[in-house]
């Protein structure tokens, strides 16, 4: 490795939320900033440009929240998704960020970021949760007009390689180049590994091409794995990522969170060969779209199809792909590449099993709620698919966002944020909101120590 001197304190690799909380602390803790981004400035910003919201903890309500939301009621439902990961020895780190997420929000709109004001009526009420004006891109905007103004250098389309934390400080390999730089500190907030192709064959074996990514393809987890070389130690799990169901023509990257798919509990749900495989209405709340895209994952070919007639149309969000139509349900399945007779023999036998109260009697799947028969035609569909948001791995980090070994000594002047440590906080759960407050929260705590590491 050729090493070439740099005049940064601290190097932030990554150009998502995490990234840039942390730029724009330790800039203003008074080091001199480097930010990496792999994407180009078009697509920078990474996941956040597609997020819209964040949930913190208030005891009063906010000009951006209302009512209130206890540290213990934000502790609960942590603990429901996260189990261990938030009461285990690491606790202490779950208390700590919901704790920081008290004055996040005034620190971000310190930053330039704007939000709804909780009096609007134009979003869906939430008491946990503070959605961004103009969504994830205009945070990202925001954040990188702040950086730049107070002095952070970006460079866009610079893929980190590598990294080198066991000889002196910091260094890491950039672009194909191969350019190598050395910082007094460094901040890895490079995200999660779901674009890495390798690792989605290996979960998905041929159904990988059937999944899609529904952030950004930048997210390879090269810094990640590079941590974990360099001797940080593994948290979550590298076989599990947070999945959704997404309509099944959406493109492989990228696609956002328009393309999630609404309707799949309001019709029937069958797989490539017309049949149906799980109660449509066992799960109705805000995790249908993870509990669908987790069941859609492991159909043959990782596909299914949301099967639904004109009468149930209208009771759902429809998708912003148009709806496959026939008027016949034999019609619909030779659409779709099913075999005609499969479908119409699974469309006649639910709808001779639904009974009164909306569920179903004497069929297995049952559907337990929202039953309706399928048969006013223009009968309709959408191809569903899973679509991966983040992978669960990630790197053991103390309250300080210091990375850590196996032995619980920190890597020096090391730290990371964001979905590369959110396992710490999360395991391999997830709570709607919850992540771009682990971005800024832990992204503000790296910056700021990574500032005092290399300025000490
Ligand atoms: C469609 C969608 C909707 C979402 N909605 C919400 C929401 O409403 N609320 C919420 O809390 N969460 C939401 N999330 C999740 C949230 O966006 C992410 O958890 C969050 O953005 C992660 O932030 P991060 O900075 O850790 O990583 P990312 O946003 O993934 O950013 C990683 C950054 O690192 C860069 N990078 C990667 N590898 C390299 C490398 N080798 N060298 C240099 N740079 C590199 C990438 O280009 C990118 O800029 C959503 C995710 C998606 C996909």
């Amino acid at each position: 490795m050729t090493r070439v001197s740099c005049d940064c304190d601290v190097l932030v690799v990554g150009g998502g939320n995490a990234a840039l909380c942390a730029a724009i602390a330790a800039r203003r803790a008074g080091a001199a900033v480097l930010l990496l981004e792999a994407a180009p400035k078009s697509l920078r910003g990474g996941n956040a440009r597609h997020s819209r919201n964040m949930r913190v903890m208030h005891d009063a309500p906010t000009p951006w929240v209302r009512g209130c939301y206890p540290a213990d009621d934000y502790r609960a439902d942590l603990q429901r998704v996260a189990g261990a990961a938030a009461t285990s020895a690491d606790g202490g780190l779950a208390r700590r960020f919901i704790d920081a997420s008290a004055d996040i929000l005034d620190w971000l709109a310190g930053n330039g970021v704007r939000f709804h004001r909780g009096t609007d009526d134009v979003l869906p009420y939430s008491r946990k949760t503070a959605f961004f004006l103009g969504g994830g891109k205009a945070l990202v905007n925001a954040l990188y007009a702040t950086a730049e103004a107070l002095g952070v250098v970006v460079r866009y389309d610079s893929a980190v390689r590598a990294l080198h934390l066991r000889d002196g400080p910091p260094a890491v390999t950039v672009g194909d180049a191969g350019i190598a730089i050395r910082a007094g500190a460094l901040v890895v907030a490079s995200g999660g590994f779901q674009a890495d192709p390798g690792w989605l064959r290996r979960q998905w074996g041929g159904a990988a091409g059937a999944v899609t990514v529904r952030g950004t393809p930048h997210a390879t987890g090269v810094p990640l794995k590079a941590l974990l070389e360099e001797g940080a130690d593994p948290v979550g799990a590298a076989d599990r990522c947070h999945v959704v169901a997404v309509d099944g023509r959406a493109p492989p990257f990228d696609g956002g969170i328009v393309t999630r798919l609404d309707g799949l509990p309001h019709g029937i749900v069958v797989d490539r060969d017309g049949r149906r495989f799980a109660d449509e209405g066992a799960v109705v709340g805000p995790s249908r779209y993870t509990a669908w895209g987790e069941l859609v994952a492991h159909c043959p070919g990782a596909v299914a199809f949301s099967v639904f007639d004109s009468a149930i149309a209208g009771r759902f969000r429809p998708s912003i792909f148009p709806a496959i139509q026939a008027d016949s349900v034999g019609g619909l399945a030779s659409a779709l590449g099913i075999g005609p007779p499969a479908l119409e023999s699974t469309v006649a036998a639910f709808n001779a099993a639904v009974a009164g109260g909306g569920a179903t009697a004497g069929i297995h799947p049952p559907k337990t709620r929202l039953a309706a028969p399928v048969t006013v035609p223009p009968f309709g569909a959408y191809p569903v698919r899973a679509g991966v948001t983040s992978t669960c791995l990630g790197v053991r980090v103390d309250g300080l966002a210091r990375v850590l070994r196996p032995d619980g000594t920190a890597i020096d002047g090391v730290h990371a944020a964001g979905i590369i440590m959110a396992p710490n906080i999360l395991g391999t759960g997830y709570l709607a909101g919850s992540a771009m407050t682990i971005g800024a929260v832990f992204g503000r705590i790296a910056g700021r120590e990574a500032a005092a590491h290399a300025l000490r």
